[in-house]
């Protein structure tokens, strides 16, 4: 669904992405991981449009989306989930959900119908529907920042650091929405700095360091790999 081809990404004449590629398959999750600063955020942004690349090719569902605009490359179904959420903190929440309605071509009504569908599954937002988006808590922010994304149609949604500044069971709910996001259909790319959390998650997986991709592996193998256990786990084979 997705295929990124020899990605580089420079901010001046430093590259935080070097020779990037990877793919993900149509129905699947799968987590691109590393330490803070890998350019994990670098290679979402430019696949969403944001940044535009020094080399290399996106494609998507076949597609050729190197260099689109971002809002053309959303109205094809890819979504983008930004680090920090990115809601408007001084909006109720349904007006945040209703900004999302902007991308769409569908009718007010339906899209006012839509929303309450998907509100069923997210109680909890559906309660504070007319509360201040920035009053939730950071969990709460990151369920309207997904299911802001969920209606804007994702085919594949990327959502970056969905973990960020959550308690662990948290965490645990957060993962658990993605996975059953996936299981309706929706391909996920997730990009994550909690390899435990996210590759419990995926089916197959990326590992990032330093603007590079340094291992690929099924997610549950990499789970159990000596050298991201020992970087990202905390954990000695010893
Ligand atoms: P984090 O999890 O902290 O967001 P990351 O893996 O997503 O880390 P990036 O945010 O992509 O990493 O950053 C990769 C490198 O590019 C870092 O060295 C960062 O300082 C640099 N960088 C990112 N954005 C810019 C920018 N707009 N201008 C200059 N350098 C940047």
């Amino acid at each position: 669904m997705l295929r990124v081809e020899n990605l580089t990404v420079k901010y001046g004449g430093i590259a935080a992405v070097r020779d990037v590629s990877f793919e993900v398959e149509k129905g699947k999750i799968v987590a691109l991981i590393g330490n803070n600063g890998a350019g994990k955020t670098s290679t979402l942004k430019t696949i969403s449009g944001l940044v535009h690349p020094a080399g290399g090719h996106v494609f998507f569902e076949g597609n050729e989306i190197t260099g689109m605009k971002p809002h053309e490359i959303a109205k094809m179904g890819l979504i983008h989930i930004p680090e920090g959420r990115h809601i408007f903190p001084n909006l109720t929440v349904k007006e945040n959900l209703i900004m999302s309605s902007y991308s769409r071509t569908i009718s007010k009504v339906e899209f006012l119908e839509e929303m309450n569908e998907v509100l069923k599954n997210f109680k909890v937002l559906k309660e504070r529907e007319n509360q201040l988006a920035g009053t939730l808590s950071g969990g709460e922010q990151q369920m309207l920042a997904i299911v802001r994304g969920m209606l804007q149609s994702p085919k594949l949604l990327m959502l970056d650091e969905p973990s960020m500044g959550l308690a662990p069971l948290v965490v645990e709910d957060v993962f658990n929405i993605i996975r059953s996001i996936n299981k309706n259909g929706t391909t996920v790319l997730v990009v994550e700095q909690n390899a435990q959390v996210a590759l419990s998650a995926a089916d197959y997986g990326y590992v990032m360091e330093v603007g590079e991709i340094i291992l690929q592996d099924d997610a549950k193998n990499l789970l159990s790999n000596s050298q991201v256990k020992k970087i990202y786990l905390g954990e000695n084979d010893d």
